[in-house]
């Protein structure tokens, strides 16, 4: 692939042509358009397929592309997936291209982004044996930080679609039922324990069919590509809520998801196997040691300005390809517009866990601010910005788009 555009991209951007993440944007209060982002700019694509740099592109693949979000993408599959990719990639190095596709290219300060697709269902893993260790110790610090079944099967659990949004939505401090271990009665009242969690998430275009499962070396054919989310949490709901059936209302009143969804196709430089197995997986989990789904991903985790973890995601112990085949393997379908997230991503050190309860050691080591203030969990007014970039083709790095989000007060 040519590294090589017409277009502006700053020296050293991980948005150049290697990346090409596409994501829905509006300008001053007008309809939504599909575009892909290069540099700082965003591309309209509809506005090109317009133009005759639009020849080249099928004719099923441009009605796609003029949607007012990515769902006919998503729904095209990975021949139209990788026609639309082709043809973006020839317009933004084809200097005979630039001519007509110049004018449709805005600046990101100029346009509002919007949530990219409509989320089917949500499903969150739990895929990081540190950050699964970290919490095991925490909640549990009488008992085996892992539990049983953790090295057998990518353990997760159904989440809330609808309360999935897009990067730079404000997050209401939620209000529930907590029971502090002094207290001989439960309260209400706003969540004191606010939380983050870095986790990458996996978009699926291609649909499947009720009953059959879908195979782990089937993920390219079915998952278009990953965005960035935090899954903010409410630790004190959670720890009174989670027996027996896991995380309810400590999770479900926001997920935030990256603007900008990055083909599964730009990540293929990325591409590392999964840490060794201590255990021999059942068939339908096997790895595949010639196509390996770890991705070297690495995290950033900033805090009202202040960098405080890189988290980096090949120390995943579930690929996405295991928990694709695993979320699937009863029958379950997969539906266009799926979303399903790995968990928070921690590695073995200190600055590299992707959540503030394993960062303050659950609240007992506070974390320090550049401002000079300490933090355990989030204040009213803090801020959070995760970011990622991976290795690209031929030395470059591929960015994923940011997913930011500021806590409001509570309204309880
Ligand atoms: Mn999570």
């Amino acid at each position: 692939m040519s590294v090589t555009t017409w277009a502006p991209v700053p020296h050293g951007s991980p948005f150049g042509v290697q990346t090409l993440p596409y994501g829905v944007f509006s300008v001053w209060g007008g309809p939504r358009r599909t575009g892909v982002r290069i540099g700082d700019h965003v591309l309209d694509l509809a506005a090109v397929a317009g133009t005759p740099a639009g020849d080249g592109l099928p004719a099923d693949v441009g009605a796609a592309l003029a949607g007012p979000s990515l769902d006919a993408l998503l729904a095209q599959g990975r021949d139209g997936w990788a026609a639309a990719r082709r043809w973006v990639t020839d317009v933004l190095t084809d200097p005979g291209a630039q001519t007509w596709a110049s004018e449709h290219l805005r600046p990101l300060t100029d346009v509002r982004l919007h949530l990219p697709f409509t989320v089917a269902d949500y499903v969150d893993f739990y895929s990081s044996e540190h950050h699964a260790a970290n919490v095991g110790r925490l909640f549990r610090p009488d008992a085996e930080p892992l539990l049983p079944n953790w090295k057998r099967l990518p353990v997760g659990y159904h989440g809330r679609a609808g309360t999935v949004v897009v990067s730079g939505t404000d997050v209401v401090r939620p209000c529930g039922q907590v029971k502090p271990a002094d207290a001989p009665e439960p309260q209400f009242g706003p969540s004191r324990r606010l939380d983050i969690e870095a986790e990458v998430g996996f978009v699926v275009g291609t649909p499947s069919p009720l009953g059959e499962p879908v195979p782990a070396s089937a993920l390219p054919d079915h998952v278009f590509g990953v965005v960035l989310v935090n899954d903010w949490s409410a630790r004190d709901i959670q720890a009174w809520e989670y027996v027996p059936l896991g995380p309810f209302l400590g999770k479900s009143f926001a997920t935030s998801v990256s603007a900008w969804v990055t083909p599964l196709e730009a990540l293929e430089a990325a591409r590392v196997p999964p840490p060794p197995r201590t255990h021999e997986l059942l068939p339908y989990l096997r790895d595949d040691p010639d196509q390996p789904w770890g991705l070297d991903l690495d995290l950033e985790v900033v805090w009202n300005g202040t960098v405080v973890a890189r988290p980096p995601f090949a120390s995943m112990y579930w690929t996405a390809a295991q928990q694709l085949a695993h979320l699937t393997v009863n029958g379950a379908t997969l539906r266009t517009g799926d979303l399903f997230a790995s968990g928070t991503v921690s590695g073995p050190q200190r600055d590299q866990r992707g959540s503030f309860l394993e960062l303050s050691w659950g609240g007992q080591d506070p974390v320090r601010l550049a401002d000079g203030s300490l933090r355990t969990f989030l204040e009213d007014g803090d801020e959070v910005v995760i970011t990622a970039t991976a290795p690209g083709p031929e030395g470059t790095r591929v960015g994923l788009g940011e997913v930011r989000g500021r806590i409001l007060p509570p309204r309880c």
